[in-house]
């Protein structure tokens, strides 16, 4: 039987509602924990990480075992062998292993720069004075409404596209993209970085490329220093390479990393001195576009150098309201207590696991087509109560019911 399972969430910011104010049907919560986007929050909503923030580990690991082995190699030969040579070169590795690891964390940890989704589509006024040539229609869930998928807007003198996100229900800012793995608008969205679990945006870039400069730094300075601990033995080379094997494993270690974190390094300085984002790098040279933004290479690198990092534009901590029109526990608690799968989540978001109308449909029927009969079959519904209650709304069971949930349902 088809039991009422909607979460009719509807969120309304309500910053200095303390949580003792919420009644049965409206709780009040902190943003972060009604959050729709597939982010991790730590610290009470304060640090913001991506859907893959578990990857850091695997990125600590790569970076601090070489590094934590060059230090201590150099703390040996400071107690054996000259510490004039030992002592600066094991205070350069340690503070550059240092910054690394707070580049990475800076660039992991923050909000990279996440749009707000609305609640609901943007007003048909707006639709209607903007400048658009597209004829593709946004599929919106109010029928009257017509809001067109693309609208220009004159960026420096090019027109440029911006798209309406169907999973935020916004008109994409300039430069703006929707990740798909953490599911939000960010900001200037550069790409989504595996390897610190986390979008690279407007927010984040500045600590993105100093995580990746200072990476290629110090595979560079453990490179060079284990050589110098190689020649500065006595005898053949060959010798003081089979007598110190750490330093050889470090080498080859440090010269295949330097080709990824160098290789990537410079490939954002060329992205910076050209003013493009990787996305937008990758789309214009699909498109064979020009790009608007550049500035020329010496103010492109000064438009970096004197950033200023923009404001949140999500409060994460802000106290919520939230409706909760939730009568399956089971699901309900799967939500609240973020244990619901991506799959589910992605469901969802592409309205799978819910009707187009925001009407559940069972398992059995997820994968029909029901977009020509659904209409038929409300009609119905409407004409023989209860015949088929599994496409009737929330709002019309509640009123059918005179806003009692209907018996089958779980309290
Ligand atoms: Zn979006
Ligand atoms: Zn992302």
């Amino acid at each position: 039987m088809f039991t009422n399972t909607i979460p009719n969430n509807t969120l309304s910011p309500s910053p200095s509602v303390p949580p003792s104010v919420a009644s049965s049907h409206v709780k009040t919560k902190r943003l972060y924990q009604v959050w729709k986007g597939n982010n991790k929050f730590l610290c009470g909503g304060r640090l913001v990480f991506g859907q893959d923030a578990s990857s850091l580990y695997l990125t600590s690991f790569l970076i601090g075992t070489p590094a934590l082995t060059f230090c201590i190699r150099m703390l040996v030969m400071l107690k054996e062998e000259d510490p004039h040579f030992s002592r600066p070169v094991l205070i350069g590795g340690a503070v550059l292993t240092i910054l690394d690891f707070i580049f990475l964390f800076m660039t992991s940890s923050r909000d990279p720069g996440i749009i707000p989704r609305n609640d609901k589509p943007p007003e048909s006024d707006e639709a209607s004075d903007m400048n658009t040539t597209s004829m593709e229609w946004v599929n919106n869930k109010t029928p009257n409404l017509k809001l067109p998928r693309v609208k220009d807007v004159i960026v420096n003198g090019h027109t440029v596209k911006v798209k309406f996100c169907d999973t935020c229900l916004l008109y994409r800012p300039p430069r703006a993209s929707h990740c798909s793995i953490c599911n939000n608008c960010v900001q200037k969205f550069d790409h989504h970085c595996p390897w610190v679990g986390q979008c690279i945006g407007s927010r984040n870039y500045p600590f993105f490329i100093l995580f990746i400069s200072s990476s290629t730094v110090l595979c560079i300075y453990v490179f060079a220093f284990s050589w110098v601990n190689l020649l500065r033995r006595e005898g053949r080379l060959l010798a003081a390479m089979s007598h110190d094997v750490l330093s050889v494993t470090l080498i080859v270690y440090c010269f295949i990393a330097v080709w990824f974190v160098g290789g990537l390094t410079v490939f954002h300085l060329y992205l910076i001195s050209t003013n493009q984002t990787t996305y937008e790098n990758f789309r214009y040279r699909y498109d064979k576009k020009e790009n608007p933004y550049t500035k020329g290479i010496f103010l492109n690198f000064k438009e970096l150098s004197c950033y200023k990092i923009p404001k949140k534009l999500v409060n994460f901590r802000e106290w919520v309201e939230v409706e909760d029109d939730i009568p399956d526990e089971s699901f309900s608690s799967d939500i609240e207590k973020g244990f619901i799968s991506s799959k589910q989540k992605f469901d969802m978001e592409m309205g799978t696991l819910y009707g187009k109308d925001g009407m559940r449909v069972p398992g059995i029927l997820k994968d029909l087509d029901y977009s020509g009969i659904d209409d038929n079959l409300k009609k119905k519904a409407g004409e023989k109560e209860g015949s088929y209650d599994i496409f009737v709304p929330t709002d019309q069971l509640k009123s059918k019911t005179g806003g009692v949930n209907p018996p089958e349902e779980k309290q």
